[in-house]
């Protein structure tokens, strides 16, 4: 296996480190991202991974090659909370007998990732290569691919999980060295343990791979909990849900392999939910990693606060794009990316009205710039550059300014190049006119027009014409005032 760096360093939260990116196999760079669990829309908190390795997917499609990197993202459609949000949405229906709790819970999970991906496409991000439904790996398929109830049956098999009270969990005792993404060892976790220990634990520790649903409850045919299922009255062949961290273990499996290249999510996802993905994948598979970097972005506060539903800081994705909830105005999709991105990824991020206004100013110097160009050019190598160094997009975007200037003082190539620089970063630069900067523009040509300055004037008209937009004078019939409509021709 040869071991060529392509330049990418990464912050590896498995060894605290900044390392060199190696492959695995570099004809298929592997990433798994956590995506939504999808009760509600998701909140900006929810936007900053979603953006962050965006960013990656397109750098390690640079480096590699499009065709040479597999990302997947789940989409987590089985939960209590979706539970939850069915009876509250569908109660009176289902008491009606007009919608099985099943077929209100498709509709919740329909609707919020169809709202999912309405707002992560106006955020700019690229699809994944595979957005797998957990309910769809819960049972053995036709398919092959990992499931999660035979990942459970050879935990059960190796010795590391054990069925209780209808329940199966995993025997965090089996495991000498769990806890090493979050640094927590078991022995530290036992002593500084005070929470009330569930008597069917072996350990406070461990942690559900499956429990038994009621009938009423959304269940799969469980070869486990028999006897709970019988003693609680209920007649038949027992029925059962996953626990919340099995599902990523079977699913990256299923499309990555055992063991893959890069796991990331958000900061708060690393203990428990990835320390126990590890412990399932490593302890199932037999390996020694279930990925070899692990990356985590930081913390996102609003306005200075962490957010919260109490506070009334607390604000979906949809609410910025769509509504006037955030700083009294909408916002593009662009605007947040951009926002989202000032900030270095594993850096704690205060979401501010200040800062979209500061990268919406930002966004529109560049625009102008690019805008300039006859063609777009390769991204340059410093911005990738800047990219490879940890994802360092506060760097990567100095550089594009500078390019900013140079376009607007004249330069062509630079201009090209900050053209091909946003697009690779997933900004919008196709035919988007800037509406805003058009009408200033012929505001400006009005005036230097009333002062008979028709050089000035022209100007501006030439200008906006190699931008394609051509001006059409006229008067207005009521009053006889001179007015400027335009149109965008390509
Ligand atoms: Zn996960």
């Amino acid at each position: 296996m040869t071991r060529e760096t392509k330049g990418l360093r990464l912050t590896n939260t498995l060894t605290r480190a900044k390392e060199d990116f190696f492959p695995i196999d570099a004809s298929n760079v592997r990433m798994y991202v956590c995506g939504p669990t999808v009760y509600d829309f998701a909140h900006i908190g929810n936007a900053r991974p979603v953006i962050v390795f965006d960013v990656l997917y397109r750098l390690l499609r640079h480096l590699y090659g499009a065709d040479h990197v597999t990302y997947v993202r789940n989409i987590t459609d089985v939960d209590d909370k979706i539970n939850a949000r069915a009876l509250r949405d569908f109660g009176d229906d289902i008491a009606a007998g007009k919608l099985t709790l099943n077929e209100a819970i498709r509709r919740v999970t329909e609707k919020t990732a169809d709202q999912f991906h309405k707002d992560v496409k106006a955020l700019g991000c690229l699809p994944p290569t595979f957005e797998p439904r957990a309910t769809e790996f819960v049972l053995a398929r036709p398919d092959g691919k990992t499931d999660m109830v035979s990942l459970i049956q050879s935990l059960i098999e190796r010795g590391h999980a054990y069925e209780a009270a209808g329940e199966v969990l995993f025997d965090t005792a089996s495991m000498p060295d769990y806890g090493q993404l979050s640094k927590r060892p078991l022995d530290e976790q036992q002593a500084g343990a005070r929470v009330a220990v569930d008597t069917h634990k072996k350990n406070p520790q461990d942690f559900v791979l499956w429990k038994l649903s009621s009938p009423e409850e959304p269940g799969w045919d469980s070869p486990w909990g028999q006897e709970a299922w019988t003693a609680a009255g209920w007649t038949g062949k027992p029925k059962g849900r996953p626990g919340w961290h099995i599902e990523c273990s079977a699913m990256s499996a299923a499309y990555l392999g055992e063991v893959f290249d890069i796991h990331g999510g958000g900061l708060d996802l690393i203990f428990p939910h990835h320390e126990n993905e590890i412990a399932q994948s490593r302890c199932a598979h037999g390996t020694s990693v279930m990925a070899n970097y692990w990356l985590h972005n930081g913390f996102l506060q609003v306005e200075g606060q962490k957010m919260s539903k109490s506070l009334g800081n607390f604000f979906t994705i949809h609410e910025l794009l769509e509504t006037e909830n955030f700083g009294g105005r909408e916002w593009p999709g662009e605007v947040l990316r951009l926002a989202m991105l000032m900030t270095h990824y594993r850096e704690p991020i205060d979401f501010a009205v200040r800062k979209l206004e500061e990268a919406e100013n930002t966004l529109r110097k560049w625009k102008r710039a690019a805008d300039l160009a006859e063609g777009s050019a390769a991204v340059p190598d410093e911005v990738i550059a800047e990219l490879c160094d940890d994802l360092s997009t506060y760097s990567a975007f100095q550089v594009l300014t500078q390019l900013a200037g140079e376009a607007l003082e004249g330069d062509k190539a630079a201009a090209a190049s900050l053209r091909g620089a946003l697009e690779f970063l997933g900004f919008d630069v196709s035919a988007e006119v800037d509406k805003a900067a058009v009408d200033e523009a012929i505001a400006a040509r009005l005036a230097f027009i009333r002062d008979k300055n028709w050089g000035e004037a022209d100007r501006i008209r030439d200008e906006l014409l190699a931008r394609g937009v051509q001006l059409k004078d006229g008067k207005d019939p009521a009053s006889g005032e001179r007015i400027t409509t335009w149109e965008v021709k390509r």
